[in-house]
């Protein structure tokens, strides 16, 4: 164990050589690091002072299996052991990156099937843009090259995904213009079914694609379920006349599936919710469960087999591509997932974390649109959610900010998307892992932090 004098010293060594990621640097290059974690065990972690708290949003929506599972590091050891790397290039392959290929088909829809790895979402969600403009080259379309998003969409921060994010500050750092990449209005059900009288109609997918013309566009992205742009869950018909839209125009479906992959939402994909097959479907997060770096997008057998045409190298690849060590955690990471029936235990747990929220929603006048799919959920609060007042911030700071802190007080960290003022939703999605029991303690250290909350905003 690191004492306080070591633990100072690794703060300040953080503090003065690492620029973080996602951080503010003014805050983080003047008071160091918040937390050093230090160890794990289910849904639970410990930081270096040797404070526990329950994970309320699994890291970064990752660790879905939870920390320290030693089956995973065995798999891990075991690759390395035998072989920890060896390149797909030209070629080449590995054992577990096949293996577990197979085993993202099986559970991918209809004709999916085939893999393309990579490290982890913002590149899984490049090369789909670029499977995409190169698929509708080799068909004869050179000019298919738009990516149409939608606000609120996350798909990463490489220069093209960053673009393709719909959050404001992150296009906004990007620094880049790419004429090719654009925001649509997300989940106008009736303009994407052809109702021209809609007021959003023009900043509708189906706005921009007649807009720009149907041969311009190569693809459009979207998360079923949108993460970090606050949890929204696309209302049904949306994603099946999106589907129809694409279609009808030839236009590439992309599912960004980073999040939602891999039994969170109670299926193995966000997709299978709405019955949708899309083109391609990109993946990282919950492959390894977070144990390894690991990516990919698992393309249609038309854009596979459009692509095995063509009989030169292609220049796209990652060193890390079919990584032997990541692939192996991977392969037991699914594994798991198939023994311990943790798809369909997501589900139920899902369904106990709503009715949870639902009760909450009794007791406390803030608690509002409050909604799960599987062990993606999330609420908002609100002054007055009878009338849609929101809370201002006070003094820099959002009421859902603050409740993360003080939900942090009281041993669980979830997360908070307050982008805009009034916007306060906060995120709750703990390992797939998670017991009846544990859910249950997770909803009371929520309902203690919303009393506080509330008496104290309320009164300010
Ligand atoms: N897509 C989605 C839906 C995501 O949530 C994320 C990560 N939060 C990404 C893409 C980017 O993944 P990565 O951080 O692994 O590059």
């Amino acid at each position: 164990m690191t004492d306080k004098h070591g633990l100072q010293q690794l703060k300040n060594i953080d503090r003065d050589m690492i620029l973080h990621p996602q951080s503010t640097p003014k805050e983080v290059s003047t008071n160091g690091p918040s937390m050093i974690f230090s160890t794990g065990e289910g849904i639970r972690f410990t930081d270096m002072e040797g404070k526990t708290y329950i994970d309320g949003v699994s890291m970064l929506w990752n660790v879905n299996l939870g920390h320290g599972n030693k089956e995973l590091a065995q798999a891990s050891y075991d690759q390395m052991s035998e072989m920890a790397y060896g390149s797909q290039f030209y070629g080449n392959s590995n054992e577990p990156a096949i293996r577990l290929a197979e085993k993202i088909v099986d559970k991918a829809p209809e004709d999916l099937n085939s893999v393309f790895y990579t490290s982890g979402g913002s590149e899984s969600n490049d090369s789909a843009f670029k499977f995409a403009r190169f698929y509708w080259q080799l068909k004869g379309y050179e000019n298919k090259k738009i990516i149409i998003s939608l606000k609120w969409g996350y798909h990463g921060v490489t220069i093209s995904t960053q673009r393709a994010t719909g959050i404001k500050e992150f296009r906004a750092f990007s620094g880049s213009s790419d004429p090719y990449i654009y925001n649509a209005i997300p989940h106008l059900t009736a303009a994407e079914q052809g109702d021209r009288t809609h007021p959003d109609y023009e900043k509708s997918i189906r706005g921009l694609i007649e807009k720009h013309g149907s041969n311009n566009v190569a693809a459009v992205i979207i998360e079923p379920i949108q993460g970090a742009g606050g949890v929204h869950i696309a209302p049904d018909g949306y994603l099946e006349a999106v589907k129809v839209l694409c279609e009808d125009n030839k236009v590439l479906f992309i599912s960004d599936e980073v999040i939602c992959g891999f039994g969170r939402t109670g299926k193995h994909f966000g997709v299978d919710h709405w019955g949708i097959v899309p083109d391609m479907i990109t993946f990282a997060k919950g492959v390894t469960s977070g144990y390894f770096p690991l990516g990919g997008v698992i393309l249609s057998d038309e854009i596979k087999q459009a692509i095995d045409t063509y009989d030169q190298d292609i220049p796209h690849g990652f060193t890390y591509s079919g990584h032997p060590t990541g692939c192996a955690v991977g392969l037991k990471n699914l594994e798991i997932i198939d023994r311990d029936e943790l798809t369909a235990h997501a589900a139920e747990m899902g369904v106990r974390l709503q009715q949870g929220f639902d009760n909450l929603e009794k007791k406390h006048s803030t608690f509002t649109h409050s909604r799960t799919v599987g062990l993606l959920g999330a609420f908002e609060l609100m002054r007055d959610r009878e009338n849609g007042v929101p809370f201002k911030n006070h003094e820099n700071e959002s009421i859902a900010g603050d409740f993360v802190s003080e939900g942090s007080k009281r041993g669980l960290l979830i997360r908070s998307f307050d982008y805009e003022e009034g916007m306060n939703i906060l995120a709750v999605a703990p390992p797939i892992i998670i017991t009846k029991e544990e859910v249950d303690e997770v909803l009371s250290i929520l309902d203690d932090t919303l009393s506080f909350i509330e008496e104290k905003w309320l009164s300010l």
